[in-house]
């Protein structure tokens, strides 16, 4: 008898939790909508241009080279003419040091002094370097100590320093901004997402002379439609190449809890029975064949085999596969 009462309140419990979550995202997705349609965005006034473009996955889900370590992360060396931009650090899952970005960066000879600005793209756990940098908003590039060097690091929201890698207090950009000559970011887009909440996130627009906008995406919550939508706002240059996140963990997921795809579940706007569709994949595809790139390449980190095979299809040798140490030369 006891059992079965503790039975009923858990069910009930469970079943009060998931009716406030429903509600919330709701409320929560209005608004994120209504701060996103109230957002005035002019276009980018000189964005100037780099003449060389390169992009180096140094944590991701997949791997031709068994010496480096993968995960379900992203964090990418982003070269622009003399300029290594890091774009997010990784997820360290297992909390280790050296972490698997710390190891990667090692085997593929690039050193932490290299790097000369680290950009955020949102401040979830697979790109903060592990949940506890999530929860208490800050980021890691390893469970020990780094020293960073004197680097601006930018955020789309409030970020601590990290504790590992003492360094300058990371400055919130939300609006689109030129960071350096023909380096920008297109400014966060906000979303908001079922269990995940608020999220804000940002995307690097490296503009490649004679060639055009390259995008750099780490999670893509704001919708690939969004992210084109903004950058056709900021620039008169065409979009060349579209790279990185897009989160599509569609018949498939890189992280299972038993069945349960969970970043098809905390990715999403929708409830948890709609969730994220083969068809939102599609209509993907068709906004990307809209603006005719000349790259695009899917972070394998939040989009399943089966995403990345209609997406093969769709732009056949126009993908380009996101592989830790396959560098990506534009
Ligand atoms: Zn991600
Ligand atoms: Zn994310």
């Amino acid at each position: 008898m006891i059992a079965l009462t503790i039975f009923f309140v858990l069910i009930v419990l469970i079943a009060l939790i998931f009716t406030k979550k429903i509600v919330e995202l709701k409320k929560g997705k209005k608004q994120a909508d209504a701060q996103l349609a109230g957002m005035k965005i002019n276009k980018l006034s000189s964005p100037g241009t780099v003449k060389t473009l390169s992009i180096l996955p140094l944590i991701d889900y997949y791997t031709d080279n068994v010496d480096l370590k993968t995960e379900p992360g992203v964090s990418y060396l982003v070269s622009a003419d003399d300029t290594n931009i890091l774009l997010d650090v990784g997820f360290n899952k297992k909390k280790e040091h050296p972490s698997p970005l710390l190891h990667n960066m090692k085997t593929l000879g690039i050193s932490v002094s290299d790097i000369d600005m680290i950009f955020f793209s949102h401040l979830h756990l697979d790109h903060l370097g592990g949940m506890t940098e999530q929860k208490e908003k800050t980021f890691s590039l390893s469970q020990g100590s780094v020293s960073l060097p004197n680097v601006p690091v930018y955020a789309p929201a409030r970020l601590s320093a990290s504790r590992w890698n003492p360094g300058p207090e990371p400055q919130i950009i939300k609006d689109p901004v030129v960071l350096k000559e023909g380096i920008a970011s297109i400014g966060v887009i906000p979303r908001y997402l079922f269990l995940m909440g608020y999220t804000l996130e940002n995307a690097l627009a490296i503009n490649v002379e004679g060639k055009g906008i390259v995008l750099i995406i780490g999670c893509g919550h704001q919708t690939i439609e969004r992210i084109i939508e903004r950058t056709q706002a900021l620039f008169d240059e065409p979009i060349y190449a579209i790279i990185g996140g897009l989160h599509y963990p569609v018949n498939g997921g890189r992280i299972m809890i038993g069945p349960i795809n969970i970043q098809r579940i905390v990715g999403s706007d929708n409830p948890p029975w709609v969730s994220i569709r083969e068809t939102d994949v599609q209509s993907a595809i068709s906004a990307i064949k809209s603006v005719s790139p000349k790259i695009v390449a899917l972070s394998p980190h939040d989009s399943s085999d089966w995403c990345i095979d209609q997406f093969k299809q769709a732009f056949g040798d126009t993908y380009v596969d996101v592989k830790v140490g396959q560098k990506i030369e534009i």
